[in-house]
């Protein structure tokens, strides 16, 4: 289960041009989380429903935003404290490597 962070960090980079790229298709955003009697950030197996939990792709991809509203636009502000993603995700990852590079 990925454990998630309470914050990332305090200074939020532009966004780079590559930054769809970034992304590397795992999923897991696209699971309901909650939070455990002890306090834990806890991914359940409810996935979005236009998620193709076999491919891990979205079905409405270039549509989300309209389709489902509760879709949320990531960028770095976002990710940066989104403590709902996984440690694993690329734009966790990119930002904390941003972050060691100052
Ligand atoms: S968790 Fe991160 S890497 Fe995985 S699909 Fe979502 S945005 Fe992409």
């Amino acid at each position: 289960m990925p454990r998630c962070k309470t914050s990332r960090q305090v200074h939020v980079p532009a966004t780079p041009d590559n930054w769809e790229e970034l992304c590397h298709g795992c999923g897991e955003c696209c699971f309901e989380k909650v939070i455990s009697p002890g306090g834990r950030l806890v991914t359940t197996k409810i996935s979005c429903r236009y998620l193709d939990v076999v491919s891990r792709q979205c079905n409405v991809y270039p549509k989300r935003f309209d389709t489902e509203p509760t879709c949320l636009k990531l960028t770095p502000e976002l990710v940066s404290g989104a403590t709902w993603l996984p440690e694993s995700c690329g734009y966790v990852k990119w930002l904390e490597e941003q972050a060691n590079h100052l």
